[in-house]
């Protein structure tokens, strides 16, 4: 029969789906095996100040060294881990690995920037979620302002209240809060007004254009990075890949940048390599 059939769609489908299941389960029967051998793996990404030119912090974004299938990217385990609820305890390996590398450079008397991890949607559902991180955060003696946690935008419209208190809960235990992905969900602006992060991301979507050709598209960019200022938030542009998105984030005083134009995400030794060279 022919490929417009509806049967063949159907058995596309179904295989598709098939493929997926066999997937997760796949990834169901390893997770826990994964983390004891740490198959887990922390990459950095750096953040630059435009002002300055300099760097100014990292994000730890995860990756999976699947040993028979290589470097896995966060898009392809992240959804599913939120699903079954491992993903608690994947934020908080990496959390740790992000506080033990903080120790090792503090102990080399280093000046470490502060390092940005993601915070999953699911540990908001625990009122007691942040104590883990102060154990670990405490554990190893990281002063907890090198330290800065991201909550995705599309949180805001599912659960406000829950996201203000949990902002509340990070504030009190010292570390920094950041709203990840601002202008990729459909929360409204009004709900800025009662988010009291200390940095807004804007998404990478809106750096799709390199050339920054459209006025329109630019208007926006700068209307947000302006109304961010008035609110007392910095501003973070993700995604940032051209020379000329870089100039034109400076010229509308845009605070720091984290993009490929900068860095791709890299493994730590060649994080260190490229803030120490400069931080000493
Ligand atoms: P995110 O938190 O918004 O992280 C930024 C993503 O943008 C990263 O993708 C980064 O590699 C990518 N990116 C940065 N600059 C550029 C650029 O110039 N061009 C392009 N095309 N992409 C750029 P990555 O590492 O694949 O991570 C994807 C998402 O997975 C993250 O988005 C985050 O939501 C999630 N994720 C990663 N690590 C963790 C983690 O440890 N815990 C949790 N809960 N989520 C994580
Ligand atoms: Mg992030
Ligand atoms: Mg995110
Ligand atoms: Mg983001």
């Amino acid at each position: 029969c022919s490929k417009n059939h509806p049967f063949y769609r159907l058995t596309f489908f179904a295989q598709a789906e098939h493929q997926r299941m066999l997937k997760e389960k796949d990834m169901e029967n390893r997770m826990e095996e994964a983390l004891t051998n740490r198959e887990f793996v922390v990459y950095f990404q750096p953040k630059i100040e435009l002002k300055s030119n300099r760097y100014v912090g990292g994000e730890a974004l995860v990756r999976w060294l699947n040993p028979q299938k290589g470097l896995i990217p966060p898009d392809e385990f992240i959804p599913f881990f939120e699903e079954n609820g491992f993903i608690i305890k994947l934020d908080l390996y990496v959390f740790e690995c992000v506080c033990q590398h903080i120790r090792i450079w503090l102990d080399a008397k280093l000046t470490p920037a502060p390092i940005s991890v993601n915070l999953s949607r699911a540990h908001l559902n625990n009122p007691h979620f942040l104590d883990n991180y102060i154990l670990i955060q405490q554990k190893y003696n990281v002063p907890p302002h090198l330290i800065e946690i991201e909550i995705t935008e599309s949180l805001l419209s599912e659960n406000l209240e829950t996201v203000i208190w949990a902002i509340d809960k990070i504030h009190n235990a010292g570390f920094t809060c950041s709203l990840d992905d601002f202008g990729s969900g459909y929360s409204s602006l009004n709900m800025l007004s009662s988010i009291n992060v200390d940095v807004i991301k804007l998404d990478r979507a809106f750096f799709k254009s390199l050339d920054m050709e459209n006025d329109r598209e630019r208007a926006i960019i700068e209307t947000i990075i302006d109304m961010t200022k008035r609110l007392k938030m910095r501003t973070v542009s993700e995604g940032v890949e051209s020379g000329l998105q870089l100039e034109f984030l400076k010229t509308i005083d845009c605070d720091m940048v984290q993009g490929y134009v900068v860095s791709k995400p890299v493994p730590v030794n060649e994080f260190e390599k490229m803030i120490f060279k400069e931080r000493g």
